[in-house]
């Protein structure tokens, strides 16, 4: 395995987040998704925590921002600090544990601590300082000690009042919150950009940023640049209290003054307000002075409800009008707040809690290829497990030789792979600065890695195959589809098993799982007795499943579960199909020329037709019940199990009676089963009916409800 020693990839790693922050915070112009920037600091984190000598002061870590430019730089009063991010609720309780254990017992009671929830909006950070009640100043972030001077440009963002609604305003406050773009003027933005040939902004908190940072405020008047204030600071006014060293003294001294003075005005008719305690009273009071204060914040009493509010909002917020990347959680006493105070970078009494991403950054341990049922020879990244919506993602597909050409991916490459929704997950780039030298380039091969025989690939076609119809891993692949859910759904049927039943001889085509005994599946390794037993059942139980389902796990190219739908119900019977003109398969509603093509083909096919007439015999169901056709089903939607001998059905019988009128046979009793139907001989599963109070049927009474002549259903 190709991974640098740690101190090597620290250099990488700071070189490429340094670029990265260059490209984001100087050019608003980012080349990394943001969660990939999170994902790579938190390695470099990582790396420097286990070997902090290893720390130099221009790490992308040892810093809050970005250095300011273009503009007149304003040292902050405040450092405006960034926020530690957590990813998931565990992270979330573990920054719990951190600063309960810096507080001591004394100073507060677990009972009594609250949380307020806010939306993290992926905006910019804004400073803006008031001097009695006027809007002198306002500032962007920038390195957290020294910000830009942009005061035109926030005088032109209208929800930001010029004046505050305070009837005796305190010399100086400082108001922080987030300036953002929604979602719409940040399209319009685009559309503008795009039609004058100019570069277009990655995301709104980069359109965001370069607004802010435009040299003509009009620019930004016409932009629809919004503004959510969340932090109030009084502190802010340090410069002019002679004699206050610390920040805890000067929010004393400021507690003292503000108190006397903070009054809404006397128009309002509303009594003096006392100052805030509390970051939720600092919310209000903010909304109360004439900011806009986002709405869908929370208080919450435990961990346990600020969970359920982001859990809420991870679908939420997809119908809000601007974005968000979390939730910021923050502990809602100032008082502990103070005591709690910051690290380096960020305050103890806050978190960011953020959104899995859908794409993150991670290495290639290696590079495989794996043949599927159709012979397609697909090349696979074998990941180093890394965290992706939700999921560990250990894999990647590479789609085919082209695309693996174009991404020139190699072994100890640092690539970005996205997962979004059910998608399988890809590999979208490489990231080149990070490759180690001895990365050699990956050749697709020549032959089959399952069967030696060599590989093919059409001119015209992208996907490079295996046409060896006996290849181990075809057939493999094709008893995997067969047993499938969508498919015969043989439970229990898994991929060790397919793989040893092929190695084994005892399989080489889907009919020869029929004949399967459960001695012979005993002879497998660690297949015990009752195992054997179980998966014998479940495949004679398949025998029930509809044509559809059996034409669908044939496994013929194009023919997905919609189109075997779809044919089954026009074919309702194999033999039909199979001796089916071309043309009349692509008269079918749906089913377009390559599909009919393919099935058409499958059916001329001697080996094919064996097959079919092998499946006849077992006992499949190739033909489609009078139900499919369109008929009412009387039993649709209820749930039936089986115990015991049934005096003349056999229990194969009894399932495809049931199934064809629309019912579902499952094998154990639950809450959910309509009607247990009981034989000879009945086993434990009566004994739960009972205790359930679930109806039980004898077989003639199952006749009956399914409406059958009970000489005709023994008679077929
Ligand atoms: P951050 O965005 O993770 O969190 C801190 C910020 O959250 C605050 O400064 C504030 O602006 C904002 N915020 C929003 N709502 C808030 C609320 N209700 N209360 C308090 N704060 C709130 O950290 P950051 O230091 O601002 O920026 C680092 C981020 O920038 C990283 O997450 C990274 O994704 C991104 N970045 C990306 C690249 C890139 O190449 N894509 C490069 C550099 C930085």
């Amino acid at each position: 395995m190709l991974i640098p020693p740690p101190a090597q990839r620290i250099q990488e790693l700071k070189a490429l987040l340094q670029q990265a922050s260059y490209d984001y915070y100087v050019l608003d112009a980012p080349k990394l998704p943001d969660a990939v920037y999170d994902q790579l600091y938190r390695e470099l984190q990582d790396l420097e925590a286990a070997d902090p000598a290893l720390i130099t002061p221009d790490s992308p870590t040892q810093r809050v921002g970005a250095p300011a430019s273009r503009f007149h730089s304003v040292q902050h009063n405040l450092p405006l600090y960034s926020l530690d991010n957590a990813f998931n609720l565990q992270e979330l309780s573990d920054w719990q544990d951190r600063w309960r254990r810096i507080l001591a017992p004394e100073q507060f009671d677990p009972d009594q601590v609250n949380y307020v929830c806010e939306l993290k909006i992926d905006g910019n950070a804004l400073a803006l300082t008031y001097e009695n009640g006027l809007l002198v100043r306002g500032a962007t972030r920038g390195d957290g000690l020294t910000g830009e001077e942009i005061t035109q440009n926030v005088r032109a963002i209208r929800s930001i009042p010029l004046r505050l609604k305070l009837e005796n305003p305190p010399p100086a406050v400082e108001i922080r919150g987030e300036a953002f773009l929604g979602l719409d003027p940040f399209r319009q933005i685009n559309q503008e950009r795009q039609q004058a040939g100019e570069s277009l902004f990655a995301n709104p908190r980069n359109a965001t940023a370069g607004t802010l940072r435009q040299l003509d405020s009009r620019v930004v008047a016409k932009r629809q640049l919004d503004f959510f204030a969340y932090t109030l600071h009084l502190e802010g006014i340090s410069a002019e209290i002679p004699g206050a060293e610390t920040q805890n003294a000067q929010v004393e001294q400021l507690q003292d003054l503000g108190e006397s003075m903070l009054s809404l005005p006397a128009s309002d008719h509303k009594p003096q307000i006392a100052l805030p305690q509390s970051q939720w009273e600092s919310l209000e009071f903010l909304q109360a002075i004439g900011f806009r204060v986002n709405p869908h914040r929370q208080l919450c009493n435990s961990l346990q409800q600020v969970g359920d509010y982001y859990e809420h909002w991870a679908t939420a917020r997809r119908d809000l009008p601007y974005l968000t990347d979390g939730v910021v959680v923050k502990l809602n006493a100032l008082a502990l707040q103070n005591q709690l105070g910051f690290t380096q970078k960020a305050p103890r009494w806050a978190i960011a809690l953020k959104y899995a991403a859908e794409e993150a950054p991670t290495v290639v341990e290696q590079i495989s290829v794996n043949v599927g049922r159709t012979g397609a020879v697909t090349p696979l990244a074998e990941l180093r497990p890394v965290q992706l919506a939700g999921t560990t993602v250990s894999r990647a597909t590479l789609h085919n030789a082209d695309r693996l050409r174009e991404l020139d991916i190699r072994v100890g490459d640092t690539v970005i792979v996205r997962k979004a929704g059910e998608i399988i997950p890809e590999v979208l780039r490489v990231l080149l600065e990070l490759r180690p030298e001895s990365a050699q380039p990956f050749e697709m091969p020549q032959h089959c890695p399952e069967c030696a025989q060599p590989l093919f690939r059409e001119p015209d076609e992208a996907v490079t195959r295996c046409v060896n119809a006996s290849c181990p891993a075809i057939l493999r692949r094709s008893i995997q589809h067969w047993a499938s859910r969508e498919a015969l759904d043989i439970r229990g049927m898994g991929e060790r098993w397919v793989e040893q039943f092929v190695e084994r001889g005892l399989i080489s085509s889907v009919a020869d799982l029929y004949d399967l005994t459960a001695e012979q599946l005993q002879s497998v390794d660690r297949m015990g007795e009752k195992s054997a037993q179980k998966l014998v059942e479940a495949i004679a139980q398949s025998k029930v499943q509809p044509w559809a389902r059996v034409l669908y796990g044939l496994g013929i190219r194009h023919v997905g579960s919609v189109n075997a739908q779809t044919l089954a119900r026009q074919f309702w019977k194999a033999e039909q199909l199979a001796v089916a003109e071309l043309e009349a398969i692509e008269q079918v509603f749906g089913i377009g020329k390559e599909i009919a093509q393919s099935v058409h083909d499958w059916f001329r096919v001697p080996a094919n037709q064996r097959l079919v007439e092998r499946l006849q015999q077992s006992g499949l169901q190739l033909e489609g019940a009078a139900a499919e056709s369109g008929e009412p089903k009387p039993l649709a939607g209820k749930s039936f199990v089986i115990t015991g001998t049934l005096p003349n059905l056999s229990r194969d019988k009894a399932n495809a009676l049931i199934q064809q009128a629309g019912g579902k046979v499952t094998s154990s009793v639950s809450a959910k089963t309509h009607y247990l139907v009981v034989g000879a001989e009945a086993g434990s599963k009566l004994t739960k009916a009972e205790a359930l109070g679930i109806a039980q049927l004898s077989e003639a009474e199952l006749l009956a409800l399914l409406q059958v002549n009970p000489e005709e259903a023994l008679e077929n």
